[in-house]
């Protein structure tokens, strides 16, 4: 058997996802810039990805939704816009963010460091939480931009996006979320939050990979970092992606149509895991509150256990994990979020993140949890630091759990 709960790195294309994306390939391959009917016949196609995203989030007619190659172009192109409208071109000099976001927000952050910008990372407290009193404490009349996630991608725990959108509407301050790991995991509703920007991406929903958005609420200005031939309204140039395109609106209308219900089934196939995890390993532990995190993720904690050893093991029983951010994972750094909940650097080497999907079974959670309970016995009967700990209950089930020493 093999198994993939690696799915907040990626996912599956949907199989009705491909086969709606097939006929854009080589039978409507037009440009759609082109006025041809080879070009136009491709904009019903168009039309109705269109539709079908601003449905999934609930958009109004007065927003605008661009698509874009990813989400890491989405992000990058919000902060280095805002970074030219407000800061070169404007009297602002600030941007807040917090020490968890994707590397395509932080990386960018240090780049606009770089280029005299003023950035405040906020922390999250011990439970994994950007609070929103933090976020207002540090707004001041130089802010250009706030941008917090709205789940974070190791832990899955959901940010307070409704009351820090609020504060910056308060306090006139543009509004940025990376909403990668919350479209399709939980309900996404833009109306109901104040948003002026969000990104997201189709490969994190069933969709293709290479293609993603950025929502813009109003249509509000925002400097393109694509110059080109008008396409998208002279937003975003470049041709369009047509298949993919269309590949992101059949799966995002997928994964949202029901999400209530079908996020009801991953959620118990994720919490049948941590409990059987929790249980059967000592000396385990999750991070953040079950009920503030996105359905399907876990970032757990077993000590003795360092988390590149476990992955490999795991990998041997055709298992598929994560130690934490895909794209920091090839470096053998500690897991960032651990750290940043005040684990001790030890501690912090030994998380691993299983992230299910709609296509998670049963059989695949049992074949995961005998296998997972193999990999730390062996892992421990080799380890040198395990032994010498002190060992400590295992985790309670949905708590943030922290051995009391290493509490800060
Ligand atoms: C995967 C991910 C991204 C990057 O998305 P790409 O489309 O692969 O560039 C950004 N933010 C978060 C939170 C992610 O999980």
């Amino acid at each position: 058997m093999q198994v993939y709960l690696d799915n907040n790195a990626t996912t599956m294309t949907d199989p009705k996802v491909v086969e709606a994306m097939m006929p854009y390939f080589s039978e409507v391959y037009g440009n759609p810039n082109s006025l041809h009917k080879f070009g136009t016949a491709s904009h019903p196609a168009l039309q109705k990805a269109l539709d079908q995203v601003y449905t999934a989030i609930n958009a109004s007619d007065n927003d605008d939704i661009i698509f874009t190659s990813c989400a890491t172009e989405s992000n990058n192109w919000v902060l280095k816009s805002v970074w030219i409208d407000k800061i070169v071109n404007g009297d602002k000099n600030h941007i807040v963010t917090t020490e968890v976001e994707h590397p395509s927000i932080l990386s960018t952050c240090r780049f606009l460091e770089d280029q005299g910008v003023k950035v405040t990372y906020l922390p999250v407290n011990e439970k994994g939480i950007v609070e929103a009193h933090t976020v207002k404490s540090f707004i001041t009349d130089k802010t250009a931009l706030v941008s917090v996630m709205w789940a974070n991608n190791e832990t899955g725990m959901i940010f307070p996006i409704e009351e820090i959108g609020a504060i910056c509407k308060e306090k006139g301050v543009l509004f940025h979320t990376d909403g990668v790991q919350a479209v399709g995991k939980i309900p996404v509703d833009v109306q109901k939050v104040d948003v002026d920007f969000m990104s997201f991406s189709a490969h994190k929903f069933h969709g293709p990979k290479g293609v993603g958005g950025l929502y813009i609420k109003d249509s509000q200005p925002l400097t393109p970092h694509f110059h080109g031939g008008e396409h998208m309204g002279g937003r975003r140039s470049g041709t369009l992606n047509v298949p993919g395109i269309v590949g992101m609106g059949e799966a995002i209308e997928l994964a949202t149509k029901d999400i209530e219900s079908t996020m009801v089934k991953v959620r118990e196939k994720r919490d049948r895991l941590e409990d059987a995890l929790l249980e059967i390993i000592p000396d385990t532990f999750v991070v953040g509150s079950r009920d503030k995190r996105t359905p399907n993720t876990m970032l757990i904690s077993i000590r003795g256990v360092e988390g590149e050893g476990m992955l490999w093991d795991l990998n041997r029983y055709d298992i598929g994990a994560s130690t934490g951010s895909a794209c920091a994972s090839e470096d053998l750094e500690a897991n960032t979020v651990m750290l940043a909940i005040g684990a001790d650097h030890e501690l912090a080497h030994t998380g691993i993140r299983l992230s299910l999907s709609r296509f998670t079974t049963d059989a695949e959670i049992d074949y995961t949890i005998e296998h997972f309970r193999q990999a730390v016995e062996r892992l421990r009967s080799i380890s040198s630091s395990y032994a010498k700990v002190q060992p400590t209950p295992g985790g309670e089930a949905g708590e943030c759990y922290m051995p009391h020493h290493m509490a800060h």
